[in-house]
């Protein structure tokens, strides 16, 4: 599933004109180069080359060899010409671009209590979304067909048939095994264990269908919309109900070897024995400083909190009490990711879930723990933040991680040769 070291989906330039991508930190002149039409599109859409010209002058190769490579991209869609270019005396060279509609991606943020999802172009923007209140504990054979019809529905509305799905990406609120695409032994998902949630839509839409972890996935939304182009090494924590982790290590979800990276809830925070946890162990960082947590020790105190958004809300209408305890979480969650930091060295923490809306009182209460127990070195430039995409994490996750799969030159070459053997279909 994975694609080779060294290739990087070019990455949406914010300021730049519509359809052209850039990646400023474009690896791909320092690999060996094949100059296959995946690669040569690789070059176009991070800017390197625009023109036959330069790629012919970029890659060595000879222009009308440039010129026949370039054909089943053309044909595919994937590229689109404009004759927008500056002449220097003569005919105006011919512009290639990256062609952003040359198919769309299909994501989904299954949570515990709700769905999300969305339709997204080839650049990663998002066109259409739907949220739909649903119990994740409701049972894949319900959960599913519900998405299915969410994604049915947001194709009819962006005026779409399912052929155009070049992908479909969807996050799940438990452990997965990504390499297989199921979740294995979700504590909180009856009916979720192995069930092959890709099935059903590698049936419908005959495209790659990439099952993750919720938190992994929102940390690859936040690490390539807010940071992609700045570091390489971050690591993004969910708080919500539960706690967990997502760990972005040179650029990439590192998952490890079983796809359970980052599930940092059961840390044991030492002295917290009195606090029982849903795993049945004691102690564990989620069992003290997690939004479920945290509202049921609000509410042995007489208030009315039943979830992690009753204790936003009582945070933000100045509740004392309700602040020291969220403060005082997040102290004891500095205190776990405090050895996290000595580990892994990430340049930025992203607080993101849903009591991360409480915003200061908790990022104050991680920074006063975390930076007294880290090494200075560690800590000299990290970054504390908040989550900049808040609800929207999710789905903008699961679409990178469909365009990083799709998008890469071996996966590209590869669809083209797929095509190659099917009739041509018009894109756009
Ligand atoms: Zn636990």
């Amino acid at each position: 599933m994975a694609y080779l070291p060294g290739t990087r989906r070019p990455k949406v330039r914010r300021e730049g004109t519509e359809g052209h991508l850039v990646n400023e930190r474009s690896d791909a002149r320092s690999r060996r180069l094949t100059a296959s039409p995946g690669e040569l599109l690789q070059f176009i859409a991070d800017g390197s080359a625009t023109t036959r010209t330069a790629l012919a002058d970029l890659t060595g190769l000879a222009r009308s060899t440039v010129s026949q490579r370039l054909e089943p991209l053309l044909q595919a869609g994937f590229v689109h010409e404009t004759d927008a270019g500056v002449s220097t005396g003569g005919r105006p060279p011919v512009v290639l671009a990256f062609n952003r509609t040359a198919g769309v991606v299909l994501a989904a943020d299954v949570g515990v209590t709700h769905v999300r999802v969305g339709v997204a172009d080839l650049a990663g923007e998002l066109l259409a979304e739907r949220f739909e209140s649903l119990e994740i504990a409701a049972g894949p054979e319900v959960v599913l067909p519900a998405v299915q019809r969410h994604f049915d529905a947001l194709l009819e509305e962006i005026g779409h048939g399912p052929e155009r799905v070049r992908g479909v990406g969807v996050g799940l609120p438990g452990p997965v095994e990504f390499a297989r695409g199921v979740a294995v032994s979700p504590p909180i998902m009856p009916g979720w264990h192995e069930y092959p949630v890709t099935d059903g839509f590698r049936e419908r839409y005959d495209a790659p269908v990439l099952v993750d972890n919720d938190v992994n996935v929102m940390a690859l939304g936040e690490y390539e919309r807010q940071w992609a182009h700045r570091v390489d090494d971050l690591l993004f924590v969910k708080v919500g109900s539960g706690i967990g982790a997502g760990v972005i290590m040179g650029g990439r979800i590192h998952r490890g070897a079983q796809g359970a990276a980052g599930d940092i809830g059961h840390i044991r925070l030492a002295g917290a024995d009195d606090a029982v946890c849903a795993c049945s162990n004691v102690g564990c960082i989620e069992a003290v400083a997690g939004g479920a947590a945290l509202a049921a020790q609000l509410q042995e105190q007489g208030h009315t909190a039943r979830t992690a958004s009753d204790v936003v809300d009582l945070v933000k209408a100045g509740n004392r009490e309700a602040m020291g305890l969220v403060r005082g979480a997040g102290r004891d969650l500095g205190i776990v990711l405090a050895g996290i930091v000595n580990l892994l060295n990430p340049a930025v923490i992203v607080l993101g879930g849903r009591l991360a809306a409480v915003d200061e009182p908790l990022l104050a209460g991680v920074r006063e723990s975390l930076y007294s127990r880290s090494l200075p070195l560690a800590t000299r430039s990290l970054q504390i933040v908040r989550s900049q995409l808040g609800e929207e994490a999710g789905v903008t996750g699961a679409v990178e991680l469909v365009l990083d799969h799709i998008l890469t030159p071996e996966a590209v070459d590869a669809q083209l040769r797929t095509r190659a053997d099917a009739p041509a279909v018009s894109a756009s």
